[in-house]
């Protein structure tokens, strides 16, 4: 066994420290972020916070892109979901596995990760965490550094190649022992506790939890979720306006073959877009959401102008809906 560790970093607290307990005691650690496009609304800024928070303690992380396979997880996880649509014993076991695969590749001989005993109810139980070593195939090469003390030793510590001693017995919500390990290591950058995962937003949850249900689910899908308001009209049909001009940028972006597009007639305001059905009842629903979220102060009807890439551009005069007419709409 070799004196190189794999460490997960999530960009937390957690995962820092128990990397650098670990670089503590002379042992090579390979930083790597499994990214998942469900870890941030703006993923290319999540992956700069985490490599900020790790070259604190003098590592750059290797970024590997799990969004694809990781779609499969959301398919009937075998541990459930917890209180949204976060699947988190399976999503640890899944990015193991990862883990596990990639240590001959590394030329490294076991994993660290932050996690903490019953910090979390769902993935943190002395159980749980069981689980997601013995699923993972990591049986004996998981060390959890935080709460090492209170679990049964591992491997690398069998074989004298990490001390015991120097490890901890954190267990439990409090965050006190991690922020004084923080001040004492002088780590200044971190990310919130609870992280930006989206599976565990209640608003993001709703809104794939539809798409799922209606819609064959892709990255691109998944990513137009991020942004904009979502109205579901029918089991085939579905309305997204923007909130802003960066949704907007994301909505034209993300647009596929077959959407028609929405945008105000001379005047400021959201683009939208109707995927699936189009009758004509439903393109006028869209150019009346539209006009009631648009900057059309006192005018109960303006021009909307509609269109399918390439054809030409169409226009209608459309009344502002009563939102409280749209609310049952609104995912
Ligand atoms: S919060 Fe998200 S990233 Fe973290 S374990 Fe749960 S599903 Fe996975």
């Amino acid at each position: 066994m070799n004196k190189k560790a794999i460490a997960l970093f999530s960009g937390g607290l957690d995962s820092v420290l128990a990397a650098k307990i670990i670089s503590d005691q002379g042992i090579e650690i390979h930083a790597v972020n499994f990214v998942m496009e469900f870890a941030s609304r703006d993923i290319e800024n999540h992956k700069k916070r985490i490599t900020e928070t790790i070259r604190q303690i003098g590592l750059v992380p290797e970024f590997i892109d799990i969004s694809k396979e990781y779609l499969g997880l959301l398919d009937n996880p075998s541990y459930g979901f917890g209180a949204n649509i976060n699947p988190c014993i399976d999503c640890k076991i899944f990015m193991l596995k990862k883990a596990k695969e990639l240590l001959p590749k590394r030329n490294a001989s076991f994993v660290i990760t932050g996690e903490v005993l019953g910090e979390r109810p769902m993935s943190q139980r002395r159980d749980a965490l069981d689980a997601i070593e013995n699923k993972s195939g990591l049986k004996g090469y998981l060390l959890r550094p935080l709460s090492a003390k209170l679990l049964k030793p591992t491997i690398p510590e069998d074989e004298g190649i990490v001390n015991r001693d120097g490890l901890l017995d954190i267990r439990g919500r409090s965050r006190k022992p991690q922020l004084s390990l923080a001040e004492k290591f002088g780590i200044k950058k971190f990310f919130t506790p609870a992280g930006g995962c989206l599976l565990t937003d209640p608003g993001f949850s709703r809104r794939l939890k539809d798409l799922i249900m209606y819609d064959s689910v892709n990255l691109d899908d998944i990513r137009m979720l991020k942004h904009g308001r979502h109205f579901r009209f029918r089991n085939n049909a579905k309305f997204i306006l923007g909130r802003d001009k960066e949704d907007n940028s994301h909505i034209l972006k993300l647009r596929k073959d077959g959407d028609l597009m929405f945008a105000p007639d001379g005047y400021p305001g959201p683009i939208g877009i109707l995927r699936g059905s189009k009758d004509s009842d439903l393109v006028n629903l869209s150019a009346e959401i539209l006009v009631s979220y648009a900057n059309k102060k006192n005018q109960d009807e303006a021009l909307v102008k509609y269109w399918i890439l390439p054809q030409k551009m169409e226009r209608l005069l459309a009344k502002s809906a009563q939102r409280k007419e749209i609310e049952n709409t609104r995912i």
